[in-house]
């Protein structure tokens, strides 16, 4: 038996969301990959929870690791010490991220990861700019900015967090431009979208046109650029747009001749999301410094991390006089609750062999998708592994999207809810990225309840 819901006094402020819209779904438990309402509703979590509980809920296995770990410590400063289980996950992060990736900087959330990415390439330069000059303590006689390369590329319709730095890098009009008085601007890449193709591009022709462009403004500014920082393969909250294959690889060859770093936001698509433990797997391709968030504690407690690689770090070593260290820490960086549930989540992935499922599962759930092909108004079903997104449109035949102020995507999801699914769009496109262990009845009955909820809604 469940409580009744409260009334919703706004004491909790949402994220995201008009307040008058809250739908006062309120949770009361969850199992696996259901969550139960207070007033007792049973919802299928289409969303993993917003992309992160990829072994579902109460898993038992993942909530004795955290029991375990609360008997030894919860909580210490990552500061100059660490915890066993924080110093193991490092390791075993080094492990499972592609190339030698190794030198994990622990943060608390998909944001602080990539803040601490640019931080961590800024200096990185301002560090190798100044060897010769070795009191490089960023001060008001050695500025922070005595290297040129400052700036960072990011691509069109970019999401990489809500904290300033990469609320910057972002490109969703009503992200940023509310913001624009206090960040820094971006060069700004291409959108390199598979579904709409600037005329004359064949979709043969998208992955050169695309690295074209990338190219001319790496050409154009590579003095004065940190990093390249880009979503590997799919940009999720931009509407799950899908890069030409091959993309990313072209990336990391031209960040190479041009002398600039490549930062890949993995928050999104890292652990086992698109059918690798890594997006940058499907293209062999190893960043200087990688993001990821979300899945890697299995959404049970929240942490992130950075991953750089050898050549990144070894230009902060130093003696503690020579002040190389770098200037940016998190207090909650490396829980060891947090770091407890990682490592779980990490085993489950070995022992199951996860992500080798995913590419079947992939298959199965766009194959129940497949009738939509017909429907008038979806213009494209798209993604990798359980990674999709279903663009709704006003004419196929053009692609011309809906007027915005239709709420069409709203209005698919909140009809899903009412038949027992729990999804959230991206303005039309409707995001399906449920937990990596659903079954194919689960996954089947994802597809037909959304299935329905697209053809109700524009009947
Ligand atoms: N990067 C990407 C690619 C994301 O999808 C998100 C979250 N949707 C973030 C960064 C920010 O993560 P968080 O919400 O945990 O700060």
């Amino acid at each position: 038996s469940v409580a009744a819901p409260p009334e919703s006094q706004n004491f909790h402020w949402h994220g995201f969301t008009q307040m008058a819209d809250f739908q006062n779904i309120v949770i009361d438990h969850a199992e696996g990959c259901w969550l139960t309402t207070t007033s007792g509703q049973r919802l299928f979590d289409g969303v993993a929870s917003l992309w992160c509980n990829v072994h579902g809920h109460r898993h038992p296995k993942m909530d004795d690791a955290i029991r375990t770990q609360l008997d030894r410590v919860s909580h210490i400063t990552t500061l100059g010490m660490s915890a066993d289980i924080t110093e193991r996950l490092a390791e075993r992060l080094a492990e499972v991220t592609p190339g030698d990736l190794k030198h994990v900087f622990f943060s608390s959330d998909g944001s602080s990861a990539v803040e601490a990415a640019l931080k961590m390439a800024l200096q990185y330069w301002h560090l190798k700019h100044s060897t010769t000059t070795p009191a490089s303590e960023p001060s008001s006689t050695t500025s922070s900015t005595s290297t040129s390369k400052t700036r960072y590329l990011a691509l069109s319709s970019a999401y990489h967090g809500d904290t300033t730095g990469a609320v910057s890098l972002g490109g969703i009009k009503y992200f940023h431009q509310l913001f624009a008085p206090i960040v820094f601007t971006p060069v700004r890449g291409p959108l390199p979208c598979s579904y709409r193709l600037p005329d004359g591009v064949r979709c043969d022709d998208a992955c050169d046109f695309y690295a074209g462009k990338i190219e001319s403004l790496l050409k154009q500014h590579h003095t004065e650029l940190a990093a390249v920082v880009m979503e590997p393969l799919v940009q999720g909250a931009a509407g799950m747009i899908t890069h030409p294959p091959g993309l990313l690889a072209r990336v990391r060859e031209l960040c190479d001749q041009c002398d600039v770093l490549l930062i890949v936001d993995e928050v999104a698509t890292g652990f086992g999301r698109t059918g690798r433990m890594f997006a940058c797997d499907h293209e062999g391709v190893t960043p200087d410094i990688l993001c990821m968030g979300k899945g890697i504690t299995g959404g049970y407690l929240p942490m992130a991390a950075t991953i750089a690689r050898p050549h990144v770090f070894e230009a902060f070593l130093g003696k503690s006089s020579e002040r190389k260290q770098f200037y940016h820490g998190h207090t909650f960086g490396g829980n060891p609750l947090a770091a407890a549930a990682a490592m779980a989540s990490l085993d489950l992935f070995r022992e199951t062999n996860l992500t080798a499922t995913i590419d079947a599962k992939s298959r199965f759930l766009r194959g129940c998708l497949a009738p939509l092909a017909d429907h008038p108004h979806v213009g494209d079903v798209r993604g990798r592994g359980l990674m999709v997104g279903i663009e709704l449109v006003a004419d196929r035949e053009s692609k011309t999207p809906f007027d915005s102020d239709q709420l069409i995507g709203r209005k698919v999801c909140e009809r899903a809810t009412e038949l027992g699914v729990w999804i959230r769009p991206l303005g039309d496109v409707i995001v399906l990225m449920p937990p990596l262990v659903a079954s194919d009845d689960e996954l089947r009955f994802l597809a037909k309840t959304v299935t329905q909820a697209i053809e109700e809604v524009l009947a």
